[in-house]
């Protein structure tokens, strides 16, 4: 479907897939001119995210091609709406997942826009005006200014981009568990990719005994000398999980691969907890023997309200904590699409949107 909205007068270049063969390349389309409530971003950073393989691929079935993915953005502002407070020309700035929502919902005026039912994503969603949305493979993106987050002036926009929605994504269900208030509990973090890298990261700046839970030992010496666990256990090792039954306060799941979650759950204390944050495409399986003998709680999550997203990247800018990235080119998406689809990255690819070889 092509953008016939009157006011999509900005021709920006980007890149897209176009069908299920997920192959990005270069695309120039239509973006809205910025209106009043509107701010308008010159991008230098766009991560990569799993998401985005399932979206050029197709995988969940509802990719609108041609579709323009990335929703870990980092920019400057180059133009403000009149209605637009918050936010100057020339400062650092963030988009993530989120487009719009109703903003009349509870869950809109608590701020956890992204519960909202009505909410629209950065790509492959439908804006407010009916347009789809394109993401942050491009050049530049006009944004809703209550979807931008500002990066602190500590943060380099290259590793902070991935925050946007790898960050907030572990950061959300930690808070909501109240990990940031209780320092000393025994967390685990299940998967050591995008998202649990930087789980552990926000688990040592809230105070707390970090322990790696992996199918990968070749991960563990990673895991505690550059990215400061305490503790791993290797979960096919079943000598291993024995030993660590009934020690763990909390868990967080962010394996996207289907997986047992059974034996993850004994490691729990008993009224422990664990939050899903991966998203395997079959059903897991639940056994309800280390529920109720445990008292456990299973919860999932997803990403982060916009007031939180912007506590997050405060929070992030005062304790220094960015994300593990290998920076590519525009010109490499599909190979950082690949590499990414085959877990060979540490930890995050973020692509240098506006970089020497951009060729936007
Ligand atoms: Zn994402
Ligand atoms: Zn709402």
């Amino acid at each position: 479907m092509a953008q016939t909205t009157p006011n999509h007068k900005l021709t920006v270049s980007g890149w897209a897939a176009h069908d299920s063969s997920g192959v990005v390349t270069p695309y120039t389309f239509k973006r809205r001119v910025n209106g009043a409530d509107d701010v308008s971003i010159k991008i230098l950073y766009c991560g990569i995210c799993h998401t985005d393989i399932h979206h050029v691929k197709n995988d969940w079935g509802i990719t609108m091609y041609p579709v323009v993915p990335g929703h870990e953005i980092t920019g400057v502002v180059t133009e403000v709406g009149s209605n637009v407070k918050g936010f100057k020309i020339g400062e650092r700035v963030g988009v993530g997942c989120l487009a719009a929502s109703c903003l009349n919902c509870d869950s809109c005026k608590g701020s956890e826009e992204n519960y909202c039912d009505k909410v629209q994503f950065t790509y492959n969603g439908i804006f407010w005006d009916g347009s789809i949305t394109y993401g942050g493979y491009s050049e530049m993106l006009v944004a809703d200014h209550r979807y931008v987050v500002h990066v602190p002036e500590s943060l380099p926009m290259d590793a902070a981009a991935p925050l946007l929605c790898a960050g907030i994504t572990v950061y959300s269900p930690m808070i909501d568990n109240n990990l940031h208030e209780t320092p000393g509990k025994k967390i685990g973090i299940v998967g050591l990719g995008g998202l649990g890298h930087v789980a552990i990261k926000f688990g040592k700046a809230f105070g707390h005994h970090v322990t790696v839970i992996s199918t990968s030992p070749s991960k563990e010496k990673e895991a505690r000398e550059r990215l400061g666990a305490d503790d791993f256990i290797v979960s096919t090792d079943p000598q291993q999980m024995q030993s660590k039954m009934r020690t763990l306060d909390f868990i967080l799941d962010t394996v996207a691969a289907t997986h047992s979650i059974g034996p993850i759950l004994e490691l729990l204390k008993v009224k422990g907890t664990l939050v899903l944050v991966g998203a395997p495409d079959k059903p897991l399986d639940l056994p309800s023997f280390p529920l109720i003998f445990g008292k456990r709680v299973v919860k999932g999550s997803i990403i982060g309200g916009m007031k939180e997203t912007q506590e997050m990247m405060d929070f992030c800018g005062k304790h220094n904590i960015t994300c593990e990235i290998e920076t590519v080119t525009p010109d490499r998406i599909n190979e950082g699409l690949t590499r990414l689809a085959n877990n060979d990255v540490k930890y995050r690819f973020v692509i240098d949107m506006a970089g020497k070889n951009s060729c936007l």
